[in-house]
Order: C-alpha cells, then structure tokens, then sequence
C-alpha cells in the first residue's frame, strides 16, 4: 500500500486567525500564508499527492495564483483526495504531528482530528493527532513559527468510479 509524508512550516503573525487542521484555535498569532496558512492540511495534502504520486501542493496550487488568496486549506486536501481517487486510491489512514510551543493543543485535537476525519470521509480511528514543542529550541521554540508534519497510507479506491458525481 502507498504511504506518503508532507511537511510545512508558516511564520506566526499577530492578528491572523490561528487555523490549525481546519480548526480555528483561540491564539493572539496565526499562520502567515497566501491560503489560510495551515500548515497541518498542507502537510496533509502534499501527503496525499506524495502518496498517489501527484506531485505536490506548490505545484497544484501555487501561491502566486489568486484564486488560491485567503483559500481555506481544506479545499487543497479535498482537491488531493480526488486527484487520489482518480488516481485509483483512497486514503486509508493519516498521522499528523503538530510542532509548537503555543497553543497548546491538547484541548484541540479531538476537534481536528474529527475535522481532519470529515475532510478525508474516513472514520475518525483512522486520524491521530499528535503534538510536541520544541523545548523552546530554534524560532518553532521561540513561537515565531508553527510546523506540521503528515504521514498518510493509501488503499484502493473504494468507488469503481471515482468521477463520478456523489
Ligand atoms: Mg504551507
């Protein structure tokens, strides 16, 4: 079976809404992006692609496109699970960590992973949502930026017929 890894990191900013796996987080500081900077969904999308061998999420969706501005990111992990799909896969599993010193994620990972699990239409088992800081080290430590890393599996798709409308 396929697996593939993703991983982002986006600059903290203060002011912009703190949007983590498709959840708004209470935080003064959020992801900087062209999108809406969530760095755990394009982590998760590019693995996906990486998975179904699709490339990545700079190429699919680039940042110098305007129709990707302020773009919820959960449209780039839907867009890559039909670019899967129509590569003859579905996603089978996901594992995600989140790299931060603040916020603390720990009130907040049932709410992605059920996000995440939505995204993907797969039963939320098969999310896990990790988190770590970084003992204070480097500008992730320092909070100036926020990372996230995915690992995802892939399976055969379960639709004979990916295209067509559901
Ligand atoms: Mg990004």
């Amino acid at each position: 079976m396929p697996i593939g890894q993703g991983f982002d990191i986006h600059r903290l900013a203060a002011g912009r809404p703190c949007i983590l796996g498709g959840v708004t987080l209470p935080f003064e500081k959020g992801p900087l992006g062209h999108s809406d900077g969530d760095p755990l969904l394009h982590a998760l999308c590019d693995a996906i692609l990486g998975a179904a061998g699709q490339g990545d999420i700079g190429e699919r969706f680039p940042d110098t496109d305007p129709r990707w501005h302020g773009t919820a990111s959960a449209v780039f992990v839907t867009e890559a699970v039909r670019l899967a799909a129509a590569a003859g896969w579905s996603v089978e599993n996901a594992d995600l960590t989140v790299l931060a010193e603040r916020p603390k994620l720990a009130p907040h990972k049932a709410a992605i992973r059920g996000t995440v699990a939505r995204l993907l239409g797969i039963p939320e088992g098969r999310v896990n949502v990790k988190a770590k800081t970084l003992e204070g080290l480097g500008p992730i430590g320092a909070g100036e930026a926020i990372a996230a890393l995915a690992v995802v599996s892939l399976a055969p798709a379960r639709s004979p017929d990916p295209a067509s409308p559901h």
